[in-house]
């Protein structure tokens, strides 16, 4: 039996590698979202938000990551996004070490995942392990990873030291690539993919960024595009793609329209909006009836170039179910469309 949305249990999985021949990826979806059909305490507001649960219940976080693999996913990103060695310690009273190992279990969590996945689907190929990297104001538990507002006043060797072992506990427990996300501004987009190149040489990783409501600029201000070419740039030979993740995705196209213009060789693009419901701290998430879901988009990102899609905060399995259809859908008609750049019309 094929996992759902799936066409074959034996179809061909894209692994990093193969990402370089512009194999399509379908990423997974905000993980507290699914995680929340697995635990009845609150997430949303946590200060230590889904990665608390690494520490308190093993079992729902390894059935969330499944979830998305049974919905089709290629990959699986681990439950870290907003572990830090310092928020264990204050907030779950760990030791550095036991901070440590307990970023490293978020390895080893989504890679259990993985392996009871392939007992049930013994044909499939090994979904990729991503180590989720969130920003350093997701730590400051004030929503300050959609503004920025932290560049201002931290130094950037403070955000890279904060950055160091997170990483490493990530590495060193074996991940397949790193996601380095909602990045709202410039300066820790640079110092992060500077310590890729320094302290993580053999390590690929995407850049995606947290971005503002105008459709041009990051979080902080400064111009996506620019910034996004600038940072390719920087390490071209490690970042599997750049882009943006946890927008409304009525907002995408304007952000990723574009981008590779005039580029012989186009920058791979990753996009995993959320569901564009908007969130109040004293309502928690709102107007979901007002959005039109992520994969209604899908067939048009992939024409603007995009290779890794997926869904971000608000989205679920069913929604990636729902992205992996669409996924096929567009690779049966691509031989009827020209792509140039990167970008794909009708012929
Ligand atoms: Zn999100």
């Amino acid at each position: 039996m094929a996992p759902p949305g799936v066409g074959s249990s034996t179809q061909k999985r894209p692994s990093v590698a193969s990402t370089a021949d512009n194999d399509i990826v379908v990423l997974d979806g905000g993980f507290a979202t699914q995680l929340s059909c697995h635990v009845s305490q609150q997430i949303d507001g946590d200060v230590l938000w889904s990665a608390r649960f690494l520490a308190t219940d093993k079992e729902a976080v390894i059935d969330a990551h499944l979830d998305f693999l049974r919905a089709g996913a290629d990959l699986v990103m681990t439950n870290s996004y907003q572990a830090s060695i310092g928020g264990f310690v204050e907030h779950l009273h760990l030791t550095k070490e036991e901070s440590y190992d307990l970023i490293k279990e978020s390895v080893a969590l989504a890679r259990t995942a993985c392996e009871r996945y392939q007992k049930e689907f013994p044909n499939s190929p090994a979904p990729m392990i991503v180590g989720s990297v969130g920003p350093y104001g997701a730590s400051l538990h004030d929503g300050s990873e959609y503004s920025g507002s932290y560049a201002k006043s931290t130094p950037v060797d403070t955000m890279r030291q904060w950055h160091i072992p997170r990483i490493k506990a990530l590495v060193e427990a074996g991940v397949d690539l790193l996601a380095l996300e909602t990045i709202p501004c410039r300066i820790e987009a640079e110092m992060l993919v500077d310590l890729l190149k320094k302290e993580f040489p053999d390590t690929k990783a995407w850049l995606a960024f947290s971005v503002s409501q105008d459709g041009k600029s990051l979080a902080y201000g400064e111009n996506f595009q620019e910034t996004a070419r600038h940072c390719y740039e920087m390490n071209p030979s490690q970042l599997v793609a750049v882009g943006v993740n946890c927008v409304a995705p009525r907002l995408v196209e304007s952000f990723i329209s574009g981008i590779n213009k005039d580029r012989r060789n186009p920058i791979p693009l990753v996009v995993y909006p959320n569901s564009g419901e908007s969130y109040k701290v004293e309502l928690g998430w709102i107007d979901r009836d007002k959005c039109e879901p992520v994969d209604t988009y899908v067939q048009r990102w992939l024409d603007l170039g995009v290779t890794w899609v997926g869904g971000c905060c608000r989205t679920y399995a069913t929604d990636v179910s729902r992205i992996r259809h669409e996924v096929e859908k567009w690779k049966r008609t691509k031989s009827d469309k020209t792509c140039q750049n990167g970008q794909c019309v009708q012929k």
